[in-house]
């Protein structure tokens, strides 16, 4: 089959909605939020599993090489086309099927965007608790294949730890439907994990049950500050303690990060007073309101009283807590202030995560001494973002800067990649946080289930391609 024949056969499978070709492919099928760009010459648009098993079954035959595309906010170009793929969006494949309120579960299908699941859940009464900055435009299929973490990760997991059930389908164009409903479920390999955090190389997520929870009646906010990084894993300690299940996040501001945004960022105020070497948004997501602001309060206090905090405020309403909440949710504003910038998603263990930074810090002062290291992250989860600029003029030294932050997350045992993943811009580092042994067994998975290396070839690792 030519390549003219393919796009015809598409185009009769799927009718005139559901396949884009020339100037009806439009910049959204180009880009993600990588940076990087192409536009492809043929975007599939199915609107439903089986016409996505006839995409990948009419692609497969011939050795058509494919991207898979969400809602296009991924971070590291894993949905962006690379030279000669067709791209297939899932985006009209976007309906709630199903609620099921005694079981607290949701049938969704996988181009259904991240808010309007959790307004659904919502209103329902129950609660969907992953959420991402890009919740308007991501979609729960880029969700599942990114095992997208978040601001509620210390509390409910990761995406993984949300899903019960899985509907795939393989580079063959065979539709795997796992769409199990229940919590226990030992019945062989989980398949589910299999795809989830595959970031689309293993097979195209078309629908899935998501595991809700019961709506919390009770949101508390507090920002904290610190005179040492010391004070900072006490307090994520004694929250663990005294209010043990109702923590749901932990995000600490090194204070060139919460300076930066107060100072740089249009919109924002400090709420503390003074200057301190690190700040800290706390939230609890409880059952009742007033004994739980009342349980933090108190357990603030005593910690003040005791030296073992500098300063902490708590949330008198939501437009306070909004404020807090705007200073840590400011990163990206704060990235397109620096400049031209690289930014990282490491994880650190707790323990070194202090020596990390100030490594860090001195290493990537000594490559390029007038540089801003902006640390902050979901700490709770050993999770560090850090944005760094680069001097545009010199186009070595975004290389530079990876080899030396990556080098110290290789020594202190961490991983380049806690939560957005490897794409294709990350590749490059995956050695440093797997071993040979593990890459191996990635591609005999990858080989099991793809034998043809059609499915977004080159994410995570290269494959190489047979007809
Ligand atoms: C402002 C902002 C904030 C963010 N915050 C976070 C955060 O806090 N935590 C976090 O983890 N991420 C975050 N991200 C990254 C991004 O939003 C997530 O990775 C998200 O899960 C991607 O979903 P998407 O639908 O946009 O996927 P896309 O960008 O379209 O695709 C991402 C990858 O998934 C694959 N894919 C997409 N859909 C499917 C499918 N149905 N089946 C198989 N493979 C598929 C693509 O091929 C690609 O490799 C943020 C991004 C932005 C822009």
């Amino acid at each position: 089959m030519s390549g003219g024949e393919l796009v015809a056969r598409l185009a009769a499978a799927l009718g005139p909605k559901g396949c884009l070709v020339g100037d009806n492919v439009t910049g959204r099928y180009a880009a993600d939020w990588s940076g990087m760009e192409y536009r492809p010459s043929v975007v599939a648009r199915p609107e439903n599993t089986a016409q996505v098993a006839t995409v990948l079954e009419l692609c497969n035959e011939v050795g058509q090489c494919v991207v898979v595309q969400g809602g296009m906010t991924g971070l590291v170009g894993g949905a962006v086309p690379q030279p000669g793929e067709i791209a297939l969006s899932l985006e009209r494949l976007n309906r709630i099927e199903e609620i099921d309120r005694l079981g607290a579960t949701m049938t969704v299908e996988a181009g259904a965007p991240l808010e309007s699941v959790q307004e659904a859940a919502a209103a329902a009464e129950l609660f969907f608790p992953v959420d991402i900055g890009a919740r308007g435009s991501c979609q729960l299929g880029g969700n599942l294949a990114m095992n997208a973490g978040g601001n509620r990760v210390l509390r409910y997991g990761m995406t993984r730890e949300n899903v019960l059930g899985i509907e795939v389908v393989l580079a063959d164009g065979t539709v795997v439907s796992a769409m199990n409903r229940m919590l226990k479920n030992n019945t062989g390999y989980d398949l589910k994990h299999l795809f989830i955090g595959s970031e689309g190389t293993l097979g195209v997520v078309t629908r899935t049950v998501l595991r809700l929870h019961r709506k919390p009646r009770s949101r508390v906010t507090a920002l904290c500050a610190f005179d040492s990084f010391a004070q900072v894993t006490g307090l994520l300690q004694a929250l663990g303690e005294r209010l043990a299940g109702e923590l749901s996040s932990f995000e600490v501001m090194w204070q060139d990060y919460y300076r930066f945004v107060v100072e740089r960022v249009p919109g924002n105020v400090a709420p503390l007073e003074g200057v301190h070497p690190l700040y800290c948004l706390v939230e609890l997501l409880g059952g009742d309101q007033t004994r739980d602001q009342e349980a933090l309060e108190a357990l603030l206090g005593e910690m003040l009283e005791r030296g073992e905090l500098a300063d902490a405020v708590l949330a008198q309403s939501l437009a306070d807590a909004s404020k807090f909440w705007r200073l840590r949710d400011s990163s990206a504003e704060a990235a397109g202030v620096a400049g031209s910038f690289v930014a990282f998603d490491v994880s650190i263990p707790l323990a070194r995560m202090e020596e990390f930074v100030s490594r860090t810090t001195a290493a990537l002062i000594a490559i390029w001494g007038d540089g801003i290291c902006l640390f902050y992250g979901h700490m709770g989860d050993c999770n560090l973002h850090l944005i760094t600029t680069r001097d545009p003029t010199r186009p070595d030294m975004k290389g530079r800067i990876c080899e030396a932050v990556y080098e110290d997350v290789a020594r202190m045992g961490g991983s380049v990649s806690a939560e957005h993943g490897i794409g294709i811009e990350k590749r490059p580092f995956l050695g440093k946080s797997r071993s040979a042994e593990e890459i191996a067994l990635m591609r005999t998975l990858k080989a099991a289930l793809d034998p043809k290396g059609i499915l977004n070839p080159g994410r995570i690792f290269s494959v190489a391609r047979t007809q």
